[in-house]
């Protein structure tokens, strides 16, 4: 063991007592990508440009156009608990700007390379002062500037290896810093915002100050179509902004996306209070697309929580959940969800490449041949083995087995006949052994995910062409994540290109999923590449082809013509195992003919 000498109890240098407290505010190339943005905001900027090099590694600068700082305050606005912003105790409780501590730019020039150069309107100059780990280089200099300030900061983190340690990926700091700016774009849709990555514009928005314009800005005009708007007040509480259509739907909380008087804040308990809203509008585990916006006096709550202002205390937090719980049901329950889906035809490109309107389950010639090729020769030339293998699949533990005489028959005819389908939700069908009820979606899912999986397990994956490049637009972050994919895509049978910032063309999808909206299966990818970023292990392949298939299956509600349900009926029974879908759900419900005698009174209890 090693003695501990105990020593005396000194003052911290001045330069660690900045350090330690720089830990707490600039974790990350984000933060100090926030702190700036801040900074630009309460400066009234109406234009704000930020630049990253190197995921914020290497720079990370922010240009504004607002009210500046005077050539003579430059030093001050680099010091700690420095700040224009509050003056006594009391403002404390009434902070209408972003910042208040004092401490961001002290903190950032505690750990890179810091350099501003700034203009108020009325100077007839610009100033420069420049910071290295905590320490001013040199005097303030005049240089030539346009109106407003710069913040360059290079190197983060040069002189704390340890911290630089705990980076993330860069794609994943990348990331991080689109969330930022994409939250403050969506705050102040008055403000004009420009990202640009290594040189490439990735995220802007025109300044227009109307919000729906930054929603097609950011999410593309199809998500932004499918926002309901929100507006509600209650006493001083004002609720507004946008949720998704029922329909669209996450399997993460990251879009869920809260400000309270202009700030982005996290708070499970306002994420809760949405879910409620929702409450029977959406499956379990799934998360709603939410833009929302609390707005409400100065002193209903304190910003001064934690460091980085991300999070809040309300002071009346229960008022706040149920105006938000209300804002999002009054929102839901204005918009009529209950327009039937009448789609039953999908565009499919044939093989002589014309378009051309098919009914659902017929396949294009394309598809026939690739089944033709991909279907292992044993399942379907070997009768007898089928078959056995399939009314075990199909007959619950509990029904008796059936004569011999009966499977022979089998053989030879369907095993199920279609009846038809009820609610445009489930096939009936009937067997040998009583009725079956076949959730349409669970059971295309099934279909859908074994086509691919055997295709997978040939490793030639046949692509369909579409004639008409579908141009698909991403939210920033997701545009990020699914770059690093396309080279994998290709071996899944995708072919996608980039084509300008955040967009994307495909051009061809897997030919099982022709007839699927292209965009739906792209974004099928970057939801499963979102939650682990390693996602074509082996492993996970099924998972991520699961997702997509269930994206892409036939929905509840949509009335299908007899042949897609004969179809759709015959492929299941094809399937390996039909009883569930890839995510395990049943498929069908088996209603033995013994039930039914005994519900009728044919038969005793
Ligand atoms: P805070 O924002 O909490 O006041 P900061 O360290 O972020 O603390 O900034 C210190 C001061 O520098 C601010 O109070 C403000 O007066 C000034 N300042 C910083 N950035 C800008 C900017 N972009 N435009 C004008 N003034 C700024
Ligand atoms: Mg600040």
């Amino acid at each position: 063991m090693t003695s501990m000498q105990r020593k005396p109890i000194r003052p911290l240098p001045p330069t660690l007592i900045s350090q330690i407290a720089a830990g707490e505010v600039v974790e990350r190339p984000a933060s100090v990508v926030k702190e700036l943005i801040e900074n630009a905001l309460d400066a009234r900027a109406r234009r704000i440009e930020v630049r990253i090099q190197q995921a914020g590694q290497r720079l990370i600068e922010v240009r504004d156009d607002g009210f500046g700082i005077p050539a003579d305050e430059l030093a001050l606005a680099v010091s700690r608990h420095t700040t224009s912003k509050v003056e006594k105790p009391e403002d404390l409780f009434h902070i209408s700007t972003l910042g208040f501590r004092g401490e961001a730019l002290a903190a950032i020039g505690s750990v890179s390379r810091l350099t501003i150069i700034s203009r108020p309107p009325d100077a007839p100059t610009g100033a420069m002062i420049q910071v290295e780990g905590g320490n001013i280089r040199g005097p303030v200099r005049p240089t030539a500037a346009p109106i407003g300030t710069t913040v360059r900061v290079e190197d983060l983190f040069f002189n704390v290896p340890a911290r630089r340690k705990f980076l993330k990926t860069p794609a994943t700091e990348r990331r991080t810093i689109d969330e930022v700016v994409l939250r403050y774009a969506l705050a102040y849709p008055q403000v004009r915002f420009r990202l640009e990555h290594d040189g490439r514009l990735t995220l802007h928005t025109d300044g227009s100050g109307q919000e729906h314009q930054v929603l097609v800005a950011i999410f593309g005009p199809r998500t932004a179509q499918r926002m309901l708007p929100v507006l509600y007040e209650d006493g001083n509480v004002r609720i507004r902004g946008f949720i998704s259509q029922p329909d669209l739907h996450r399997s993460h909380s990251r879009e869920m996306r809260f400000f309270v008087n202009g700030r982005p804040v996290h708070d499970p308990a306002l994420l809760r209070a949405v879910l409620q809203g929702y409450h029977t509008f959406l499956m379990k585990g799934r998360y709603p697309l939410v833009v929302l916006f609390i707005e409400m006096p100065p002193d209903g709550v304190d910003v001064n929580v934690h460091p980085t202002k991300a999070e809040v205390r309300f002071r009346n937090p229960d008022a706040i959940f149920r105006a938000v719980q209300h804002s999002v049901r009054k929102a839901l329950l204005a918009h009529s969800p209950l327009t039937p889906t009448p789609v039953t035809e999908w565009d499919i490109v044939d093989t002589s490449g014309r378009l051309r309107p098919i009914p659902w389950g017929i396949k294009s010639e394309s598809e026939q041949e690739s089944s033709r090729e991909v279907l292992p020769e044993a399942r379907v030339s070997d009768p007898g083995e089928k078959p056995a293998g399939f009314l075990e699949a199909l007959s619950p533990a509990s029904s008796p087995p059936l004569e011999s005489s009966q499977e022979a028959s089998l053989i030879e005819g369907p095993l199920l006949r279609l009846v038809g389908q009820i609610a445009a939700t489930y096939l009936v069908a009937e067997g040998p052994d009583g009725l079956y009820l076949i959730d349409q979606h669970a059971a295309h899912e099934r279909v859908l995910f074994e086509k691919w999986m055997r295709q997978q397990r040939t490793g030639h994956i046949p692509r369909q062409p579409l004639l008409e490049p579908a141009v698909v637009h991403l939210a920033p972050p997701q545009a990020r994540l699914l770059e690093g994919y396309l080279e994998t895509l290709t071996q899944w049978g995708f072919e996608v290109e980039a084509f300008g910032p955040n967009t994307f063309r495909v051009r061809a999808l897997p030919a099982i999923l022709a007839h699927g909206d292209p965009k739906a299966a792209l974004l099928a990818l970057v939801d499963d590449f979102e939650e682990n970023e390693t996602p074509l292990a082996r492993d996970l392949e099924a998972r991520l082809v699961a997702r997509i298939c269930k994206r892409l299956a036939v929905k509840a509600g949509q009335s299908l013509p007899r042949e897609a349900q004969e179809r759709l009926l015959q492929d299941l029974l094809d399937c390996e195992n039909p009883r569930t879908c890839p995510h395990g759900r049943p498929t069908m419900i088996h209603i033995p003919v013994d039930f039914l005698e005994r519900k009728f009174g044919r038969r005793g209890p």
